[in-house]
C-alpha cells in the first residue's frame, strides 16, 4: 500500500517537499517500473508519493525570441503538439516508446531519471538545454550536463521539483538525430546520436554532437567541437578518421542486454562519420 498525494497547486507542492520526504512522480512510466517488482505486483515506496502531473506550472510550454520553456510535466504528446518545440526533440521524442507511453511520459521524468539510455537527454545536451529547479524558498538554474552526475544520478535536492527546462533558441543548417534500438520504437537505445551544426560560407561556424547509450551520462566534448569549428566541409572530410579516434577515446559503452560494448561503439563512429561526411553539406 503506497500513501499518495495530489497537491491542490504547485506551491503546495513545495511546501509538501519541504515538510516531508515525499517521492514526485508525473507519467510514473519510470517510477512505477522501477519501484513496482514483477509485473502486477504492488508498488513499494518507502515514503509517500506525490503525483505532480496536473500542475499548471509544469505544464506550460513558453516561447519568447530568447528561449523555449518546456514545462517538466509536459507529456510527450503534449511536445509533439507544440509549434515552438526544436524539430530535433520531436524527432527524437517521436521514436521515444509507444503513442501510450508519450501520453503519459514526460520530459522531466526523463531528466530526473537520467538514464543513460533517456533519449531526450543527448538532444538536449546539444541543444544546450538548462534546468529550473524550485523549492520553497530558492530557485536555482543548471546547465543540464552540470545536472546530471552519472547513471540515475543527479544534483536535485530531495526539497525540489524540476520546474522547467530551457532551451536556448538557435537556427542550425545541418540537423541529424538518429536512434539505434531493437525495433523502430518501443526500444530502450543501444546508441543514439545527434549532430547540429551552422555553415557559413562553405565552413563550419558552429557544431555539437552528442552520444547517448554510450557512456554513465551523454558524451559531448567542447574540446574536439571547438577543434572542428572554423574548418572548411573539404578538411572536416580529412579530419573524419582523427575525429573518430577522438571520439572513441570518449565513448566508454557497458555490455548488457541491450547489446555489446563493441557494437555501440562502432555504431557510434559510423554515425559520427555519416553526420560529417554526408549531412554537413
Ligand atoms: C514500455 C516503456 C517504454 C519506454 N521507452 C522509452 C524510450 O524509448 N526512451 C526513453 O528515453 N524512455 C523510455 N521509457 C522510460 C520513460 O517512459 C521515460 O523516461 C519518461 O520520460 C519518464 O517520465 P515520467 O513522467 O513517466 O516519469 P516518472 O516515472 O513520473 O518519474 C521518473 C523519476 O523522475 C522523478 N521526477 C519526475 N518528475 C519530476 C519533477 N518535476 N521534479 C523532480 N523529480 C521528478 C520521479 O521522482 C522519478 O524518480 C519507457 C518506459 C516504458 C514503461
Amino acid at each position: 500500500m503506497v500513501e499518495a498525494y495530489r497537491p491542490q497547486n504547485y506551491k503546495q507542492a513545495l511546501e509538501l517537499m519541504g515538510e516531508e520526504r515525499v517521492v514526485p512522480f508525473a507519467g510514473g512510466t519510470d517510477l512505477m517500473v522501477k519501484s513496482g517488482g514483477l509485473s502486477g505486483c504492488a508498488v513499494e515506496l518507502d515514503c509517500p508519493a506525490m503525483f505532480i502531473g496536473h500542475l499548471e506550472e509544469l505544464k506550460k510550454v513558453e516561447a519568447d525570441e530568447n528561449c523555449i520553456r518546456i514545462g517538466a510535466a509536459c507529456t510527450y504528446a503534449q511536445i509533439l503538439e507544440n509549434r515552438s518545440v526544436p524539430g530535433i526533440l520531436k524527432t527524437a521524442v517521436l521514436r521515444l516508446a509507444t503513442p501510450a507511453i508519450r501520453n503519459a511520459g514526460t520530459i522531466g521524468g526523463n531528466i530526473c531519471s537520467a538514464s543513460p539510455a533517456g533519449d531526450t537527454l543527448p538532444v538536449l545536451y546539444a541543444l544546450d538545454a538548462s534546468v529550473v529547479l524550485e523549492s520553497v524558498n530558492d530557485t536555482r538554474t543548471l546547465t543540464i550536463r552540470e545536472f546530471i552526475t552519472g547513471p540515475g544520478e543527479t544534483f536535485i535536492k530531495n526539497i525540489e521539483l524540476l520546474k522547467e527546462v530551457v532551451i536556448p533558441n538557435k537556427n542550425f543548417d545541418a540537423v541529424f538525430y538518429r536512434k539505434v534500438g531493437t525495433g523502430v520504437v518501443n526500444s530502450l537505445s543501444k546508441v543514439s546520436f545527434t549532430g547540429l551544426a551552422v555553415i557559413e560560407e562553405g565552413a563550419v561556424s558552429g557544431i555539437r554532437v552528442s552520444f547517448g547509450a554510450v557512456g554513465p551520462t551523454v558524451v559531448r566534448s567542447k574540446k574536439i567541437e571547438d577543434h572542428i569549428t572554423g574548418k572548411n566541409l573539404l578538411e572536416i572530410k580529412k579530419m573524419v578518421p582523427q575525429l573518430a579516434r577522438s571520439y572513441s577515446a570518449l565513448i566508454d559503452p557497458l555490455d548488457d542486454q541491450r547489446s555489446t560494448a563493441c557494437y555501440r561503439k562502432s555504431v557510434s563512429l559510423r554515425l559520427l562519420e555519416h553526420f560529417l561526411r554526408n549531412v554537413l553539406k
